[in-house]
């Protein structure tokens, strides 16, 4: 098999890195000699030394790029987006401000009109990059604070703990709307909640973190109107999906699509280029349909300030120092792999789709693995069937498979351990003994289209180490 990752013989970093170095190094002769300061020269012997370690050190990490690891929401950034975060990082440009670093906050810009467009917001949506989806989320949330200071936040027990946790730092109330056994935020009792009176902004996920489902955005949106509530999505995860999704790519299911296309009725979007967009660290995405909402972010300026084109990045964002590199490298990777259905983007995130649907039919007519529920993203998770039908039997087997298959000599599989209520496995396991509230299953974010092909290969190895299992189980 080919070695793949980030050091592909098609994708070779080397004479890219080279030719990033010379170019920087060429840009800054242009501005004139100077006599280096003697203070940062380093001992290249003790450099050598330090950076041989440095390299030991880090291949302690899990493979990531590779299929095998089929763990948590990890992966390399794409090649191109190391090139491009290189040549930035080599000049530090910083966003907080325009004259931090002219051309990557009109970069900047541009990535956050392509982000809305391709969420079919509209034109006008103001928006900036982040640190990351906690940072957004944060974002949304202080907005929705601002314009409802009265009212409280509504989320699904199912939504990423950073809508509680950040509650208490804004001092909102936070409302826990219960999940059916799929995980998607129940409307019923979402409109309990509304009844109310108390809730101003409504959250919903697409794409949840532990189980990868899309909430009814496209009939949630309605009801909350109805209430005179604000809609925020948290599609730090799920959001580029909605690219597929605009395609009527045949890997969603329709009523996938429908929610994924709703998104661009609601009021302020999450998403994090980290994430689904090949991106390294460091870049999240928050985007308001209302540009008004930018008076928020600055009191002493007329609002209309930032309906305008110059709108002034530091002015928007609650971070004050970000890294343009940031918007420099998902900048050249748009360039060259754009957010398109049928190039780019789109045919990376198809194969991730299909690489779970692929995996899920393997599930369904396996004997000693157990699918929980079938995938609606590319988010899988499944059980070893236990030798007796309790929740702490499969809690203990999930928990023995996970370690077993992640420390295995010869061909490890990397995995994730997702805790679910037992509820959420009586529903498609009626006769499941529910000896805990919870129990531990197995979890694969399948977020690299080289699990397409792969899927069979983890899908063998697990079945085979599950039968070892069993067997030792019954001894
Ligand atoms: C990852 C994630 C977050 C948190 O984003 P970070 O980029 O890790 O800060 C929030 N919500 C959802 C749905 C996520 O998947």
């Amino acid at each position: 098999m080919a070695h793949t990752g980030n050091l592909t013989p098609e994708m070779d970093l080397k004479p890219w890195l080279a030719r990033v170095v010379d170019a920087i190094r060429d840009w800054e002769a242009s501005w004139g000699p100077y006599p280096p300061h003697p203070s940062l020269q380093v001992d290249p012997h003790e450099l050598e030394t330090a950076l041989s370690r440095y390299l030991e050190r880090l291949r302690g990490n899990y493979p990531f790029f590779h299929p095998r690891y089929a763990g948590q929401m990890l992966k390399p950034p794409h090649p191109v987006a190391v090139i491009g975060y290189l040549a930035a990082q080599l000049i530090n440009p910083n966003n907080h401000a325009l004259d931090g670093g002219p051309p990557t906050g009109e970069m900047e810009k541009e990535v956050v009109r392509a982000l809305a467009a391709m969420l079919h917001l509209p034109e006008t949506t103001l928006g900036h990059l982040t640190g990351g989806g906690t940072m957004a989320n944060l974002e949304a949330l202080w907005v929705a604070r601002c314009l409802h200071p009265d009212r409280g936040v509504a989320f699904s027990r199912e939504a990423h703990y950073t809508h509680g946790r950040m509650s208490g730092v804004l001092q909102l109330e936070a409302v826990e709307v219960p999940t059916d056994a799929e995980g998607r935020m129940d409307l019923e009792a979402l409109e309990a909640v509304l009844r109310t009176g108390r809730i101003g902004t409504v959250v919903l996920t697409a794409g949840t973190t532990g189980r990868g489902v899309v909430d009814p955005i496209a009939d949630a949106l309605p009801l909350c109107r109805r209430y005179g509530c604000r809609v925020h999505v948290d599609a730090a995860y799920g959001g580029f999906f909605a690219l597929l999704a605009h395609a009527d790519a045949p890997e969603l299911a329709p009523d996938t699509r429908r929610h994924l296309k709703a998104i661009a009725d609601c009021d302020s979007v999450a998403i994090d280029p980290h994430k689904h967009g090949l991106q390294p660290y460091g870049c999240g995405a928050i985007l308001f349909r209302d540009p008004t909402v930018g008076r928020f972010y600055r009191h002493d300026s007329p609002y209309t300030y930032f309906t305008s084109d110059a709108l002034h990045l530091g002015e928007i964002s609650l971070e004050c120092s970000r890294a343009g590199a940031a918007a420099g490298a998902l900048w050249l990777t748009l360039q060259v792999l754009p957010l398109a259905a049928d190039r780019g983007l789109g045919p990376i995130l198809a194969a991730c789709l299909r690489a779970a649907r692929r995996w899920a039919a393997l599930l369904e007519t396996s004997e000693v693995l157990r699918l929980v529920q079938r995938p609606e993203l590319d988010i899988l998770t499944f059980y070893p069937v236990p030798l007796t039908s309790t929740a702490s039997a499969v809690d203990a087997a999930s928990q023995r498979l996970f370690q077993e298959a992640m420390q295995d000599a010869d061909d490890p599989v990397f995995l994730s351990v997702l805790r679910l209520r037992t509820e959420a496995l009586r529903h498609r396991w009626p006769t499941l003994q529910a000896d805990r509230p919870e129990v531990r299953v197995l979890r694969s974010v399948l977020m690299k289209p080289d699990h397409e092909t792969y899927v069979p290969h983890l899908h063998e190895r697990l079945e085979q180490l599950a039968r070892r299992i069993q067997t030792a189980t019954k001894a």
